[in-house]
């Protein structure tokens, strides 16, 4: 067996006082599909933002490893740049800058470039904006200013298919998302699985419907920042019928 591109192992992790993660244990293989499922406030974002190295949370026991290297010390920007990437659950627009431009400066820091020709990054873009079906004056647009629900959505899918991740960890908002921007995830991480087949993908979603099409490797189930439970499909399925309850008695 290969090296997992991303293990956590026995991870626990606080914001502030409050303990959110309680000893998680996860690894994601190459080409692997993970889903994360669990109620409000279970930790599943904590999770995601744990991995990134945001500076809000602490990890105070454990390890999180990338290709085998622990990542305990790196800042946010250097596992960017080692493939780590998160698709923020609340993209704000940033003023003036277009997605072109944004997506250059991300290449730019991801594939550890000086530069890189507005031509190129054009030419990679409209190949992948026709690959996902997008609009090409989406490029010119700026960023996440007055997108829709299914353009934010694009928009990540854009980012991962450019910046070509190790690992991709989709946080998906707890409510909101239309089916066609659930379709446009979907469609996008089959697409872009199908030109990366080795990236690894952590999709954390309430929706069924969406599991459905991703066909994850395995589904988790977080509750009170443990994994209480991992599984096929059909456990998606099953929390649709029966909701979280029953797996919350398994910590008690
Ligand atoms: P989920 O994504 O599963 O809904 P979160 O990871 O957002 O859960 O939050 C898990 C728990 O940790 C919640 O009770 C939340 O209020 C708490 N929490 C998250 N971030 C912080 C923070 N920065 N400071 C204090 N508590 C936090
Ligand atoms: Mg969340």
């Amino acid at each position: 067996m290969s090296v997992p591109l991303l293990e956590l192992r026995n991870v626990h992790a606080v914001a502030e006082d409050t303990v959110i993660l309680r000893g998680v244990d996860l690894t994601i293989n190459p080409g692997e599909v993970h889903a994360l499922m669990g109620p409000n406030g279970a930790g599943k974002s904590t999770l995601a933002s744990v991995v990134m190295g945001h500076p809000g949370y602490r990890v105070t026991d454990g390890q999180i490893l990338l290709n085998g290297v622990d990542i305990a010390t790196w800042s946010p920007d250097q596992r960017a740049r080692a493939g780590i990437f998160l698709a923020f659950q609340y993209p704000e627009a940033i003023s003036g800058v277009s997605v072109i431009q944004f997506l250059r400066q991300a290449m730019v820091a991801r594939k550890g470039l000086s530069e890189l020709s507005v031509l190129e990054v054009r030419l990679e873009l409209a190949e992948w904006m026709d690959r996902l079906g997008m609009d090409p004056a989406f490029a010119e647009r700026h960023l996440n200013d007055g997108f829709s629900g299914g353009e934010r959505k694009r928009n990540e899918v854009l980012q991962m298919a450019l910046l070509e991740p190790v690992v991709a960890l989709l946080d998906e908002t707890d409510s909101g998302l239309d089916i066609d921007a659930l379709r446009i995830v979907a469609r996008g991480v089959r697409t872009v699985r199908s030109e990366h087949p080795a990236m690894g993908v952590v999709v954390v979603t309430h929706y069924v419907k969406l599991l459905e099409e991703i066909e994850p490797d395995q589904v988790h189930i977080l509750v009170d920042g443990q994994i209480v439970h991992s599984g096929g499909v059909e456990l998606a399925a099953a929390i649709e019928h029966d909701g979280y309850d029953a797996w919350r008695t398994v910590l008690r």
